[in-house]
């Protein structure tokens, strides 16, 4: 983070009018810095980083018609030469040649004939010998795209992916909506007892050379945008069918808003399909350390205690190379938890809180509830009448339990209030108040000495549970960076 910068607020306009990058429409952000005004700008909804995407338009200057002709260009510049109905039959044609002659490019992202193209190829990255097995799974042979900026991708092992089809039958799932989750569709799709049908929205547009326009639309997620002109009338379709259930497994980077803000839209046009008013089922994965801020948009949701597990990222899994406390990434469901049975080696079901919980979760009589959210047990403090990670002491300076070596006297907004004055109930750009002094001699310092301490922020131990987020959502991403590195 740049000095004095506090922070960028998304704001929800009519997406689908703001100028295009490649990535369909981009989103208005509102940029806020110590002792300067709020400035909006345009920038990608996909691609965090401006590396990937260099799209970026200051709100305040006027935007000329030409100009947003000129952005509408460059989008369909970006766009394949080859519609996706053209790119699958090219090649389906293929499909049939077998396994020693049948080919993939990874630089073209296409499939071909050895003894036909392989001059074509002569330069690129090839995989030789695509088995009937791999055309079927191609999240098993296309190299994961592993910037963690833009489309990050990190695929279920096959236990989590056994789980996830179970928690859909416990849901009596029968059509799924797989948003960012191709193993999830792969699964599906290929497996006939399961009785389930499976779409799949991705902005990985590779999967049109083993999927048809009916199986699979390229779509974002961040703006719902749909990147074929008839594959909106697809993704209606499919949605129009019974017991619809969403899964998505977004990149963690992403702004939870805006993927709120687009399940809506999805909910919104199921509902008018069906002519009815319900939440439409959902199951959603994200790191457990995000819960706040999915139950601040997504209050209906609760987030179950399965561990989900990654193949392509140590990190975030479990096993020896992977996380102290197993994976630190969770399902949230829109649906009671009792209906999501977990594996009896890892879990067992609390009858108090009628639901399946980790073993290491132990059920608190004080709290009434198994109140761990991080794989560890938590230990109960009397004084401050919760439970807390089994890590923290109760500072008597601070009157609650903190991190061993936090610095006391100092406390940061909580994550759903105001970042100016630390109020719930409004966001910084409505406030109206002075930044707060709080009770208990606590001095509540937001900007200045919170950006210096921000500088050194890794080293420095968190001093609330948003600044512990904030930490842990960054060394995540740069253990990402690190590991896909290593590995590539
Ligand atoms: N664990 C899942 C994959 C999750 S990785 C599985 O095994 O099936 C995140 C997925 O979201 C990837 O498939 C990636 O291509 C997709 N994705 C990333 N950014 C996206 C966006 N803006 N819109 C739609 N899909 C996106
Ligand atoms: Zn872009
Ligand atoms: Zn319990
Ligand atoms: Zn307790
Ligand atoms: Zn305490």
């Amino acid at each position: 983070m740049r000095e004095g910068r506090l922070g960028v607020d998304v704001i929800i306009n009519n997406i689908s009018g703001n100028p295009y990058c490649p990535h369909g429409p981009t989103i208005l952000f509102e940029k806020f810095q110590a002792s300067k005004q709020s400035r909006q700008y345009f920038s990608c909804s996909a691609c965090r980083d401006r590396k990937d995407c260099s799209f970026f338009f200051w709100a305040d200057q006027k935007i000329s018609s030409t100009k947003m002709q000129d952005w509408k260009n460059i989008y369909n510049e970006a766009r394949p030469n080859l519609c996706h109905r053209e790119i699958y039959t090219e090649s389906d044609i293929l499909f049939d040649l077998g396994e020693s002659h049948l080919c993939y490019c990874k630089s073209c992202c296409r499939l071909f004939n050895k003894d036909v193209d392989s001059k074509l190829h002569k330069m690129c990255d090839i995989i030789s010998g695509i088995s009937e097995q791999q055309l079927k799974y191609p999240s098993t042979f296309l190299p994961p795209k592993d910037s963690s900026k833009c489309e990050a991708q990190y695929l279920f092992t096959s236990s989590s992916i056994e789980i996830i089809l179970n928690m859909l039958k416990g849901l009596c799932a029968s059509n799924i909506l797989c948003v960012g989750a191709p193993r999830i569709h792969e699964a599906i799709t290929n497996n006939q007892d399961l009785s389930m049908n499976s779409l799949m929205l991705d902005i990985d547009e590779r999967y049109c050379t083993f999927f048809p326009p009916e199986k699979f639309v390229s779509y974002n997620m961040f703006n719902h945008h749909f990147f074929d002109t008839d594959s909106k009338n697809v993704y209606k379709k499919f949605i129009s069918q019974e017991n619809l259930v969403i899964v998505s497994d977004p990149p963690f980077g992403g702004r939870v808003e805006l993927l709120h803000h687009n399940f809506l839209a999805i909910q919104t046009d199921w509902q008018k399909e069906h002519g009815i008013n319900r939440t439409l089922p959902m199951l959603f994965i994200f790191p457990y350390f995000m819960e706040p801020q999915i139950l601040s948009f997504m209050p209906g949701f609760t987030m179950l205690d399965y561990q989900v597990d990654y193949d392509n990222h140590p990190l975030y899994s479990s096993g020896t190379k992977g996380m102290k406390n197993g994976s630190a990434v969770r399902v949230f469901v829109n649906k009671p938890a009792e209906l999501f049975p977990l594996p009896e080696s890892d879990y067992n079901f609390c009858e108090p809180c009628n639901k399946w919980v980790n073993n290491t979760n132990k059920h608190c009589e004080k709290c009434k509830g198994c109140m761990s959210k991080d794989g560890r047990t938590y230990k109960h403090c009397d004084t401050c009448v919760r439970c807390v990670k089994p890590s923290w002491k109760h500072c008597q300076q601070c009157t609650q339990c903190k991190p061993q070596d936090h610095k006391c006297g100092t406390i940061n907004p909580g994550v759903n209030s105001c970042h100016r004055c630390g109020q719930s109930g409004h966001k910084r750009k409505d406030c109206q108040n002075k930044p707060k002094v709080l009770k208990n001699k606590r001095k509540f310092t937001v900007n200045e000495k919170n950006i210096e301490h921000k500088k050194k922020k890794i080293k420095s131990l968190p001093q609330s549970a948003e600044d512990e987020q904030r930490r842990n959502m960054k060394i995540f991403q740069q253990k990402i960076e690190i590991v896909s590195e290593r590995v590539s």
